[in-house]
């Protein structure tokens, strides 16, 4: 029986790495897909801020901008995309330099063009209050279809998740879009000089939205099943997360006064073992009642039992890991 890792590794809470979108196909996570992003300005560019609040404060746009781009490069990260930044730093780097790296004209590392660009800004109508703008917009160039279909695709996700009005898709003759060889969107995401806008681009959950919403629309884009940030496992006090590692695959199991508990489900697939069941509240294998726990609805038997019943090879703490919560199972069969 051989599962793929992602089929059987499912849940796992803390090992993020591991927790893949379940049923996406392998090949599209092993296709190497380059992002560019891009935080519009540098941090001191001038004019660039909303008007002064009531108190004499104010934020700067690339605050925003790079606080999204930030959070985006980490939701694409987890999706298997490459990253390249094409505006690190503080520095308002050149626009012509942003495309360039995209491009790869100047060398970007990659070795080749980006597959998408992304550029994130706030917008502005004016430098004072003014109640009447407002909404998210998106910019692509004019009659490239591929441009206007990445940008249909994150705005669907964009107007989902936050609560903007909806300005639609544009086209104008803007830089980035014009001069970046792959399809390439420029985002406005609200407006500073409105003043409810202005208190929503500086919240860390409206900039986590947005980076989110960009994310799933790259994924939607690119075909790709969006992986979702995985929620930490809470265990009972006394019980803690432990690696198991079967053959090539890692599961996560629990360590409970010392002792390693494996998913029984996750880890009896991995070795094709199916003839075990569950009954009264213990898992039976081959009329052996083994010491069960049942923890967030999964049940965790002793990997030494494993041994014990001939089941598998051999059971031991891996000598190699840093801290002693890696156990390797070696199964009687390569798997
Ligand atoms: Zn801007």
């Amino acid at each position: 029986m051989s599962l793929s890792k992602k089929s059987v590794v499912r849940n796992l809470g803390t090992y993020s790495t591991l927790s893949q979108g379940a049923g996406a196909p392998e090949r599209l996570y092993n296709m190497k897909i380059l992002i560019a992003t891009d935080d519009g300005h540098g941090i001191d560019t001038n004019g660039k801020r909303t008007p002064l609040f009531e108190d004499g404060t104010y934020m700067k746009e690339n605050e925003f901008n790079r606080a999204v781009i930030d959070k985006l490069n980490v939701h694409l990260k987890r999706n298997k995309f490459q990253v390249l930044h094409v505006s690190a730093g503080d520095k308002d780097v050149p626009l012509k330099t942003r495309t360039d790296l995209a491009n790869n004209t100047i060398p970007n590392g990659f070795g080749r063009p980006a597959d998408a660009f992304v550029s994130v800004h706030a917008n502005a109508a004016g430098n004072v209050w003014n109640s009447k703008v407002k909404g998210i917009e998106i910019f692509y160039r004019a009659g490239y279809k591929e441009g206007k279909k990445l940008a249909q695709d994150v705005q669907e996700h964009l107007v989902k998740g936050t609560p903007l009005f909806n300005r639609g898709l544009k086209t104008n003759n803007l830089h980035v879009t014009r001069e970046a060889k792959m399809p390439a969107i420029l985002i406005e995401g609200g407006f500073m000089d409105n003043q409810d806008e202005a208190k929503l681009l500086m919240s860390d959950a409206y900039r986590e939205e947005c980076a989110e919403e960009i994310a799933r629309g790259l994924c939607q884009y690119f075909g790709r099943q969006y992986i979702e940030v995985s929620k930490p496992v809470v265990l009972p006090s006394g019980m803690y997360p432990g690696e198991i590692i079967i053959g090539q695959t890692s599961l996560l199991g629990l360590l409970i006064e010392g002792r390693s508990w494996i998913p029984v489900r996750d880890s009896f697939n991995v070795m094709g073992i199916n003839t075990w069941l569950f009954d009264n509240k213990s898992i039976v294998v081959n009329g052996n009642v083994l010491e069960t726990k049942i923890i967030n609805g999964s049940s965790y038997i002793k990997s030494v039992d494993l041994q014990s019943l001939g089941l598998v090879k051999s059971v031991f703490l891996d000598p190699d890991a840093v801290n002693t919560k890696r156990v390797l199972i070696y199964p009687k069969e390569a798997v």
